[in-house]
């Protein structure tokens, strides 16, 4: 069974996963190429924050806005501190005086939303997104989470909020996205440390040079923790490490390179439009 599938759009690629296939949601997971920044940035880099040309991040922005087809919807991000703090996206005031300018949340690392035609957007190069979607409540939500996330406990902090919204825990359907595996994650003795002392043992891997941490097998464990469905969860195959053709890799990179962006939105429903 295919989950996953990489699309492309212009010159723009992106993944996209079976269990979030709808028509009352967009979502996509970028891949690198079809941008305007040059290396170490090459090319489409979507971070801000990462010393790009601040002129190329917009540009693939616009073109990435144009791919998917949300030109003039709001667009809200967090300022992604690997904290769990979340944010209910409402529209209103905040969002129409922001002018079509994207809206970044302080502090805030999870967003989940009821109404269509705002755009989260999540930034990642090896740390995992965490894309939402419950049908039957119609709600969304995205978040970031690294290693201090996953311990700090997002995946199940995104669940118990989706849950005092009204969702039930059988219905939100989850999908993981590349961040690097535990072929490439080796973490230091503080880390393995942090996470052993989360009785999270399993996800840590003891290799010839020390641990390797499985970053998308602990959001795994920590969602079904929470009560989600195995089979409503689909974990990303792909390295962002391992798979330098396709991914930014924090890691692999050095340090110096671009952010992929993990997207989903609510389309307006049919009902409303009847
Ligand atoms: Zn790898």
């Amino acid at each position: 069974m295919v989950k996953e599938e990489i699309r492309t759009a212009g010159e723009i690629s992106y993944l996209t996963f079976e269990n979030l296939h709808s028509s009352e949601v967009l979502h996509a997971f970028t891949l690198r190429r079809g941008g305007v920044s040059v290396a170490p940035y090459n090319t489409l880099n979507l971070g801000g924050h990462v010393g790009d040309e601040p002129a190329a991040v917009k540009k693939n922005r616009q073109l990435l806005a144009e791919a998917l087809g949300y030109q003039g919807h709001h667009v809200v991000s967090g300022q992604q501190t690997h904290g769990i703090k979340i944010e209910q996206v409402v529209a209103g005031n905040r969002l129409s005086a922001s002018g079509g300018a994207e809206i970044v949340l302080p502090d805030t690392d999870g967003l989940i939303c009821l109404e269509p035609d705002v755009v989260l957007l999540a930034y990642a190069a090896d740390c995992t997104i965490l894309f939402f979607f419950d049908p039957q409540r119609r709600c969304i939500g995205l978040a970031h989470a690294g290693w201090r996330g996953a311990v700090a406990g997002m995946a199940p902090a995104m669940v118990e909020a989706m849950a005092r919204l009204g969702c039930l825990r059988q219905n939100i359907r989850v999908a993981l996205s590349p961040s690097i595996g535990p072929c490439c994650y080796q973490v230091g003795d503080n880390v393995a440390r942090e996470v052993a002392s989360h009785l999270a043992r399993d996800v840590l891997l003891q290799g010839k040079d020390g641990f390797y941490l499985d970053l998308p097998g602990y959001h795994l464990r920590l969602l079904q923790e929470a009560g989600i469905m195995a089979k409503n969860i689909i974990s990303s195959r792909y390295c962002t490490s391992c798979h330098q053709q396709h991914f930014f890799s924090y890691r692999f990179d050095g340090g110096r390179t671009g952010r992929m962006a993990g997207i989903i939105s609510l389309t307006p429903s049919r009902k409303a439009i009847i």
